[in-house]
Formats: C-alpha cells, structure tokens, sequence
C-alpha cells in the first residue's frame, strides 16, 4: 500500500535528500522538484497529495507557485520558509497555501505538519493512529500538532527542541528510544556528533516534568541505550 504522495519543492540538496529520506521513512511516496518549473509539471504529471514548497526557489518566487498550483488544483501546500516576519506568514496563507513551517525545523514538526494538513485535507493518513493525535499518560497531555504540553493541567513552558523530544519519547511510552533514533528524529538526519546536546536537552526536560534522574517518575536512562518514558499507570513509582 503506498502512502500519501508528497511533491518537495526545494532546490538546496541538503535540504531536499535528507528531507525525502525522511519522508519516505515515514511511508510518503516523496518526489523532489528543484524549480518551480519542475514543480508544476511534476504536478500535473502525479496529482500529488502535498506539495511541500520552498519560498526560495532559482528560476521563480515560491509564492508565484504556490498561486499557480493554486488555480490548478485544491492540493494541500505547506511552505517552507526562511522567512520568519508575520507578513511574509499571512502573504503566504492569503495565496492559499495550508501552512508553513520556518527554517531551520525539526524533522517531528515537519512531519506532525504533513500529518495535520492532510487530516484536515481528508486524505489518508499512513499508520493506524495518527501520530499528531494528543498523548495522554497519567496526568501529563500532550497536543502534538499545538505543539503544547500539560502536566496536572498545567500548560509546561518548553523549547521546541524539548516539545519534540518528549513528543518522541511519549509516542513510545513503556519502549526504550535509542539515542540514535532520538538524534535523527529530533535533530538531524545524519548525526554523527556528539550526543550530548541530547543528554542536556533530557536533563532540561525533566527539570520542567520535576523529574529527578536517580528516581525518574516519566525518564528513565537506560544506559548505553537510550530513554524510556513511563507508560500509562506507571506513576507513583519508585
Ligand atoms: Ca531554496
């Protein structure tokens, strides 16, 4: 069964292949266009169900695509843009594009992203629960696609780097995540860093959970592994 088409409109190589190796792990039959040419007849030709769009592209202004593609067809369009002032943002909504998602972003807000717009668009979404759907465990809330978290009802104040980690750690609450998966899903494609951007980002997550590491009630660290977030029920421990 093939998954949800996505048609990447981005003329950067290291955004576009990381970007549609991404994709494609995550089940979308992923195409990229590096003009806006390209865009437009790659368009035509698949009929594809998002078209991912770069505001930025060599032969054409991304928002003269995105009108284009606009009169041609109803297909969702999310842009990518480096561009963070509010009016490029409405300029961007006004010429019918679903949303946008500024440079430098994550992988998981890209993702949760694709997921919303093509939920509200009424096309299939791959895997059975959709991932941006809220993550209830015990007293904590998290709404993935707001992008805001609750513990006891009350609204956690994290970075964006933190609302994804624990967004990855709580979608596999009870499994250990590996600190590979977390680098790649949360940071980067390719990490081949040090890992300890990760271990200060856990430990400022938990300070705003009020874990504490030697008696961990949502993040436990299993050593040499990775993390694993408690599953529901699992509070009051230790
Ligand atoms: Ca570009």
């Amino acid at each position: 069964m093939a998954g949800p088409r996505i048609l990447l409109v981005e003329d950067e190589p290291s955004i576009a292949e990381p970007l549609a190796r991404l994709l494609g792990r995550e089940g979308f039959a992923t195409t990229i266009a590096s003009t806006a040419r390209a865009a437009v007849e790659l368009h035509d030709r698949d009929a594809p169900d998002l078209v991912l769009l770069d505001l930025n592209l060599p032969d054409r202004d991304g928002r003269d695509v995105a009108r284009e593609l606009r009169g041609r067809s109803q297909v969702p369009i999310i842009m990518l843009t480096a561009r963070g002032t509010e009016t490029d943002r409405v300029v961007g909504l006004e010429l019918g594009a679903d949303d946008y998602v500024v440079k430098p972003f994550s992988s998981a807000e890209v993702i949760a992203r694709i997921r919303a717009v093509l939920r509200r668009s009424g096309a299939q979404v791959v895997e059975g629960v959709a991932p941006s759907a809220p993550i209830e465990i015990d007293e904590l809330r998290i709404e993935p696609a707001a992008r805001r978290a609750w513990l006891s009802g009350e609204e956690l104040e994290l970075s964006r780097k933190e609302l994804d980690l624990l967004v990855e750690l709580a979608r596999h609450a009870g499994d250990v995540v590996t600190r590979e998966d977390l680098m790649a899903r949360v940071w980067d494609e390719n990490w081949f860093g040090s890992t300890k951007t990760l271990d200060v980002h856990v430990g400022w997550l938990r300070r705003k959970l009020g874990d504490d590491a030697s008696a961990p009630r949502w993040i436990e660290t299993v050593r040499g592994v990775g993390f694993r977030f408690a599953a529901p029920g699992e509070g009051g421990a230790p």
